[in-house]
């Protein structure tokens, strides 16, 4: 699925390496026999490549791509012959194998990781995976290495190369975003880019099972406060990122019939 008649040409990927139980994509991301045979050919996915390009986006997004790293970079090889010149965007849950990262060094241009947990009780609890901070961690190290703390801009103030790390605030500090933060700050930099997200909604098995007590419920003011706070001790400069915790959860609610436009317009929610 693709999305680009905004400014990031966006290639949703069919399914994901983690099963969140609160995943709000998991219409796209946990049907694995619903895209049975929906592949396409390596010159096809060019074409996408070259298709968000013609559209006027400024980079590519790969949205969700740890686990059809192959594929996408062979696609991407060939738009590279046909032309395409934009910057390339790996937006993933950070649960990467450190190999494949070493592979896209000088690929991927910018990265995008979410740091989930700080906890593995909380990643076996929301993703089913206990190993999720320390593999997360190191991911982080990797991407941090390739392309450090500092950002590129392009002349038209987008961002070309850099590193922005996504901080999903959960209920109960489920996240561990305080323990998150210092770590990215004492072990990678405090200079690093920090999307503070306030989203959060009780989707999926969060919503349809009484199973996720813990995630049943969007996050407090005093949640959201706190998180903030720890975003304002831990890190410096301005590449950060936050939401509106009034507005995010019901902006952030996609809808994947809609394949051109599967988030509203944030305009709507003003
Ligand atoms: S990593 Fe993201 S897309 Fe994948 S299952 Fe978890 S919430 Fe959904």
């Amino acid at each position: 699925m693709i999305s680009g008649v905004r400014g990031s040409g966006t290639i949703f990927l069919a399914n994901c390496n983690l099963r969140c139980v609160f995943c709000q994509n998991h219409d796209i991301s946990q049907r694995p026999k619903a895209f049975v045979g929906g592949s396409g050919t390596d010159q096809e996915l060019a074409s996408i490549h070259l298709e968000l390009q013609d559209r006027g986006c400024h980079n590519i997004n790969w949205v969700s791509p740890s686990h059809q790293v192959p594929q996408l970079v062979r696609g991407l090889a060939l738009a590279a012959e046909r032309g395409l010149s934009l910057p390339v965007v790996y937006n993933s849950n950070a649960y990467d194998g450190l190999e494949t990262l070493r592979l896209l060094d000088g690929i991927v241009d910018v990265y995008m990781p979410d740091l989930k947990y700080s906890d593995p009780t909380a990643g076996a609890l929301g993703s089913r995976v206990p190993d999720y901070p320390e593999r997360a961690r190191l991911a982080l190290m990797e991407m941090y290495r390739q392309v450090g703390p500092d950002w590129k801009l392009g002349p038209d103030g987008t961002l070309v190369r850099g590193l922005l790390v996504r901080v999903l605030v959960l209920p109960n500090d489920l996240a561990g975003v305080e323990e998150s933060l210092s770590w990215i700050a004492e072990e990678l930099s405090p200079k690093v880019g920090i999307s503070l997200m306030a989203q959060y909604y009780p989707a999926h098995l969060a919503a349809r099972t009484s199973r996720y007590p813990l995630l049943a419920r969007t996050i407090s003011a005093g949640e959201w406060a706190r998180a903030l706070s720890a975003l304002e001790r831990h890190m410096v400069g301005d590449h950060h990122f936050v939401q509106n915790r009034r507005l995010a959860p019901a902006y952030y609610r996609p809808d994947f019939s809609d394949t051109e436009t599967p988030f509203a317009d944030i305009e709507d929610f003003i």
